[in-house]
């Protein structure tokens, strides 16, 4: 509740606290604005947590919160990611064939996501295991994509595929494995297409922010930023969801950001749950699996949901999507002008 803690000090006072950190942060250049994240300095300690916060991002002129609060939207084909509707991208790990590709589209599309998913070139950990299709599977996406009305999305593992995904996607993916590349980073800033950063698996959120930095000064403003799970302890799940990096990333930059539950559980039960934990935090969006026989699937079989599960879950969050948007509506915050 934002007023309790303010109990204990008159709220004139803390208002004037308040209002005094946002105004020394918009006379250095930026402006860390209250979204979500409830700013209640009732002691010195937390406005210095929130001056740290401020410091993490000062140098990041591309990424920081703007001295207005405009918020970004990204563009493509009619989706806006960071708007007021939650976009759900979805489809397989893998493109596999065009038999699978297809039905996942068709029935992905059906059930309400807006974007296909879908890997052609593979970062797999093992170097025995499928590594994807390639140019073929770029095609076979894009394909998928046209036929049935969704922009699609894709990663790019090296600079040198850049030129060659931005041909057949809508959107490129960095992958975990990929934050840190500045090779691909600077690639990717020199194109045009919006770009899906995914976190690096043992990345800080600071560190996230550098990378979408990188993109950025190269020459591209489309970034979206994805929570995609961290490494922590235990073998349960593959790895942690940080979750409350999504209202903090909300805190901290205008770019919209979006949660993969696939990759952050590794296990296709847990999934919605995640789902639902990232359209009651304010994501702007979900990156999730979906493949028609997950037991067979050639990458990520266990994480991926069946098009009756993905049916089920997208059913399930139609109330939380109500919430979403209402709740979007309330904090209306200015928008950046179209680049
Ligand atoms: C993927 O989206 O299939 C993928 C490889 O993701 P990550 O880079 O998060 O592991
Ligand atoms: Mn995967």
């Amino acid at each position: 509740m934002p007023g309790s803690g303010r109990a204990s000090i008159p709220p004139v006072l803390a208002g004037a606290v308040e209002t005094t950190l946002r105004v020394t942060y918009a006379f250095s250049g930026a402006c860390l604005d209250f979204d979500d994240f409830e700013f209640d300095p009732i002691d010195s300690l937390e406005a210095d947590a929130e001056r740290a916060a401020y410091d993490s991002v000062a140098s990041l002129k591309h990424v920081r919160k703007r001295s207005n609060g405009e918020h970004t939207i990204i563009r493509t084909h009619g989706v806006e990611i960071g708007g007021d509707r939650f976009v759900v991208m979805a489809g397989p790990c893998a493109v596999e064939s065009e038999r699978q590709v297809m039905q996942t589209a068709e029935a992905v599309a059906r059930a309400g996501a807006r974007v296909l998913r879908g890997g052609g070139f593979k970062p797999r950990t093992s170097p025995y295991a499928f590594q994807g299709l390639g140019l073929e599977g770029l095609k076979l996406l894009r394909k998928a994509g046209d036929a049935f009305g969704l922009p699609v999305i894709s990663e790019a593992m090296t600079d040198g595929q850049v030129e060659l995904v931005a041909e057949y996607t809508d959107i490129i993916q960095v992958g975990t494995r990929s934050m840190e590349n500045a090779a691909l980073l600077a690639a990717l800033g020199r194109c045009t297409r919006p770009i899906l950063l995914k976190r690096g698996m043992v990345a800080s959120v600071e560190e996230l922010l550098q990378a979408a930095e990188a993109l950025m000064a190269h020459g591209n403003p489309n970034v979206i930023l994805c929570e995609r799970g961290i490494r922590t302890l235990g073998k349960l799940t593959r790895n942690t969801c940080d979750i409350v990096a999504v209202p903090l990333l909300h805190h901290l930059t205008h770019l919209p950001v979006i949660v993969d539950p696939s990759h952050a559980t590794g296990r296709r039960g847990l999934v919605p749950a995640l789902a639902r934990a990232a359209v009651a935090i304010g994501a702007d969006g979900l990156l999730v699996e979906v493949h028609p026989s997950p037991q067979k699937a050639l990458s990520d079989g266990v994480q991926s949901l069946a098009i009756p599960q993905f049916e089920r879950m997208m059913q399930r969050l139609k109330p939380y999507f109500q919430l979403w948007a209402e709740e979007r509506a309330l904090n209306e915050t200015p928008v950046a002008a179209p680049r």
